[in-house]
């Protein structure tokens, strides 16, 4: 489906090359980069800014907290891609963007002029603005953060002998995956003592994924000996406490928090085009509702047809992404993208077993870990 989306190259008053800023080195932009080192774009310059020279693939990650994978397994050298592809790597974060004058502004102090600019930065942690969640809680994203802290929850949780209780904040795919990672691996570093708590406001967790497969994530979470806090919200986070909606506080030595993705602030305030939550509005080529000349993909957007934040929809954006880049460089048509309306989700339950869920179908079982394995390794190693 070709859309009316036609840009004129900005020769021949422009300058002869085209500048294009990648901001974020996410799922859709590791696509970009691998389409460039393919088949460069011509008369084209392109910087990418990323705060780290790495992306460590989410779907790994309670891999390598279970201690399937090192933390290299899970990481794209996004530096190694930007070299290959012949793309200006700058290590920073964009602090905002002026659309009009086409320039970003980076946390460096750079200033980076651009033509075209795509943005693909994933969410921030969703945390709701609740009291002490900056000083008392460890949010899971950004991830770098979480994987730097690992090491040290591991340590504390190990020498806390009188018992350590951890506090998982949200009963998601991500928040009870990370319940059963984490429990596999304190029973792995016969951390005994070590109690979890996964605290969700349903009264099974997975809201939204099919009953059966509810079920047995519940069963599952019995048998890990992981207790499930249902019906419940936690509203304020205090030193070696939280405290839930009902008043009640339960005490913990750590809180982890993985309550859902939300925007980051800048988009909005440089002016994109936003929903009410922040999320870039985008039309069907994947360009702002506001300033066509912006590109974006991944958990950052408001896709015209909602679609949940999962790196699923991400990772299929990025080779429509590629494609229309190259097409508004070339000043040639973009083609139109529905995100698909379905996606797989594979939640791995701690030791090699996994759950699946299509739509209202689901299956579990070890062949499924090994299933999710295969995609999560080949996904890594096509970029790495
Ligand atoms: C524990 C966990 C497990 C998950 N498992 C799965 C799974 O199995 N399947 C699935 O589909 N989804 C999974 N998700 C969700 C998935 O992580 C997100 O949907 C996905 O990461 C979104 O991809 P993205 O490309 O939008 O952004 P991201 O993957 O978040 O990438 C954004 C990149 O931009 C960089 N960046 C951030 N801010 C800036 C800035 N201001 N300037 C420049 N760069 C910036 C970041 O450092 C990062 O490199 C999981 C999430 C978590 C937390």
């Amino acid at each position: 489906m070709a859309s009316a989306t036609t840009f004129r190259r900005p020769a021949p008053e422009g300058p002869a090359v085209t500048r294009l800023l990648l901001i974020g080195g996410g799922h859709a932009h590791v696509h970009v980069l691998d389409a460039m080192a393919k088949r460069p774009f011509p008369d084209t310059e392109t910087t990418l800014i990323s705060p780290y020279p790495r992306q460590i693939y989410s779907g790994m990650l309670p891999g390598w907290i279970a201690g399937h994978y090192t933390i290299e397994q899970c990481a794209i050298p996004i530096n190694l891609l930007a070299e290959r592809a012949g793309v200006r790597f700058v290590q920073t974060a964009c602090t905002s963007l002026d659309p009009e004058s086409k320039q970003a502004h980076c946390l460096n102090g750079e200033i980076i002029p651009f033509h075209f600019a795509s943005i693909d930065t994933g969410p921030t942690a969703d945390l709701g603005n609740m009291p002490g969640a900056l000083e008392h809680a460890l949010p899971i994203r950004p991830i770098e953060g979480f994987v730097n802290a690992w090491q040290g929850v591991l340590e504390r949780a190990r020498e806390q002998t009188s018992g350590f209780r951890l506090a998982i904040v949200g009963d998601g795919a991500a928040g009870t995956e990370l319940a059963f990672a984490i429990q596999h691996r304190f029973s792995c570093e016969r951390i005994k003592h070590g109690q979890i708590t996964l605290i969700g406001g349903g009264k099974q967790p997975l809201s939204g994924f099919p009953e059966r497969l509810r079920r047995t994530a519940a069963t599952l979470l019995q048998q890990h000996g992981i207790a499930y806090l249902s019906d419940s919200r936690a509203i304020e986070f205090l030193p070696g406490a939280v405290r839930l909606a009902d008043k009640t506080e339960m005490a913990s030595d750590l809180c982890l928090v993985v309550t859902g993705a939300a925007a980051p602030a800048w988009p909005a305030d440089s002016g994109l085009a936003c929903d009410d939550s922040g999320f870039i509005r985008l039309t069907s080529t994947l360009q702002s509702g506001s300033h066509p000349w912006v590109f974006a993909a991944g958990d950052v957007v408001a896709y015209e047809e909602a679609r949940p934040k999962s790196g699923v929809f991400a990772v299929r954006a990025g080779p429509v992404l590629a494609d229309n880049l190259r097409a508004a460089c070339a000043g040639k048509t973009l083609q139109a993208w529905k995100p698909q309306e379905k996606a797989l989700y594979l939640i791995s339950t701690g030791r090699r077993h996994a759950l699946a869920a299509w739509g209202p179908l689901s299956v579990s079982g070890e062949w499924v870990w090994r299933w999710k394995d295969r995609i999560d390794r080949r996904f890594v190693q096509r970029f790495s």
